[in-house]
């Protein structure tokens, strides 16, 4: 989304917005902006390769001028240009007039709340704040964006409102932490408030919840999330581990009961909720016993969806300043590699179970006579498709609910004919 604002100021001052996906030695561009993430050390690694990339164009002549901005140019602006030649401005990840201004433009207020969507038309990320209060001890967020931030409400319907006019069904709710909502400016938890607001904006057909926080949970959002069809049956809430004394270590602010606890009742007020979540193996104080425990609870709570990282000490957090990372990086990997098969199965078997059934898809796009659809089980990048083999596909059909009959499943992608 930031990158999205930034893209709708550049298109305001006339220039022409170029795909990412558009080869370089095609498009040519006056202008790379890179957006960076400085978060983890895969994160980091990766977008320093995204910058090596650029600048080779650069010095081939495809591109004039390179710019990095985001977490990754925030967190290291001091060595960063010490380290990298070639780039000719690094910004912080608020620093978008300082971008435009070298780059030659005057930021356009006017245009403040308008994004260029790099997403196909039908769906888009919709951030409702920015930092994090939270201290948990691996994460290097807090000290990166700052403390939590909401955007007023009127503000978030407003700019609902200019989304769904352009045709927008789906809205993805991002934040560092969704369930914060409203906290710093109401002095209350208003992520159920906001979901009535935005289901009540004509155009829009589904709500969905990323990346929210398992410790004093909003229940309201479960109740409307089960009372209103629009509000996806579907919650992304990190849980990081199980084990009572690795959550500690993390200072998430819940225990292993509290965590199992809250998993029930999310099934329970719920029914049919898809779950996502994402574990962090190998942080300190995580010994066998402590994996032992998180396999178990995996295996016993079943989430649709799962993902991990490997435990990786960043600079200046609670867990490298008073902690030893004590896991061994093979050990790390082993953890991973464990975890994700126990998920594996656990994933085929409930893809398996909905082999039969009728489900309502949203089609996002068409590749070599397949269409690529997802249904509220699914959201976007993170989980599986439903892959629908299509001899002859309308375009008109890209953006539009359709129904299908499921008819074969993998762990990840379902295939599904229409009805
Ligand atoms: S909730 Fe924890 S993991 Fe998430 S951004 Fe905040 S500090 Fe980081």
């Amino acid at each position: 989304m930031d990158s999205e604002r930034l893209l709708r100021q550049f298109e305001q001052a006339g220039f022409v917005i170029v795909p990412e996906e558009e080869p370089l030695d095609m498009a040519r561009p006056d202008i790379v902006a890179l957006n960076t993430c400085g978060f983890i050390q895969s994160a980091k690694t990766e977008s320093i390769e995204a910058i090596f990339t650029v600048l080779e164009a650069k010095k081939r002549g495809l591109v004039k001028k390179v710019f990095v901005f985001g977490c990754l140019s925030q967190r290291y602006r001091k060595e960063l240009p010490e380290e990298i030649e070639g780039v000719d401005g690094f910004f912080g990840a608020d620093d978008a007039a300082a971008m435009l201004s070298a780059a030659g433009i005057a930021y356009d207020p006017s245009v403040s709340l308008e994004r260029h969507l790099t997403t196909p038309s039908h769906y888009a990320f919709l951030k409702i704040s920015e930092g994090c209060d939270r201290s948990c001890a691996y994460c290097a967020i807090p000290s990166i964006r700052g403390r939590h931030v909401s955007v007023p409400m009127d503000d978030l319907v407003s700019e609902a409102q200019m989304l769904a006019d352009k045709g927008v069904k789906e809205l993805l709710l991002i934040a560092q932490d969704t369930t914060f909502y409203g906290l710093d400016i109401y002095h209350k938890r208003m992520l159920g408030k906001l979901l009535e607001r935005l289901a009540d904006i004509k155009g829009i057909e589904w709500l969905r919840i990323h990346y929210s926080y398992p410790s004093d949970f909003p229940e309201d959002v479960l109740e409307i999330m089960a009372g209103c069809d629009k509000v996806c049956k579907y919650l992304d809430i990190p849980l990081q581990h199980s084990s009572s004394k690795v959550l500690s270590m993390m200072r998430r602010g819940i225990d292993g009961d509290t965590t199992r606890a809250l998993v029930d009742k999310f099934r329970k007020a719920v029914p049919g909720i898809v779950l996502r979540t994402t574990m962090i193996v190998g942080h300190p104080g995580e010994g066998a016993k402590e994996f032992r425990d998180l396999l178990d609870f995996v295996r016993e709570y079943r989430f649709e969806r799962l993902g991990a990282f490997t435990y990786s000490e960043e600079e200046n957090t609670y867990g490298a300043l008073n902690y030893k990372d004590s896991v061994s990086q093979r050990v790390k990997q082993e953890r991973y590699d464990t975890l994700m098969e126990l998920q594996s199965g656990i994933s085929l078997e409930y893809n398996e179970s909905r082999v039969g059934t009728v489900e309502r898809v949203l089609v996002d796009g068409f590749s070599d006579g397949t269409v690529h659809a997802r249904s509220e089980k699914e959201s976007v990048d993170v989980d599986g498709e439903i892959l629908i083999p299509a001899a002859a596909i309308p375009a008109a059909m890209q953006g539009n609910f359709m129904k299908v009959k499921i008819t074969a499943a993998d762990e990840y992608d379902l295939t599904a004919q229409f009805i």
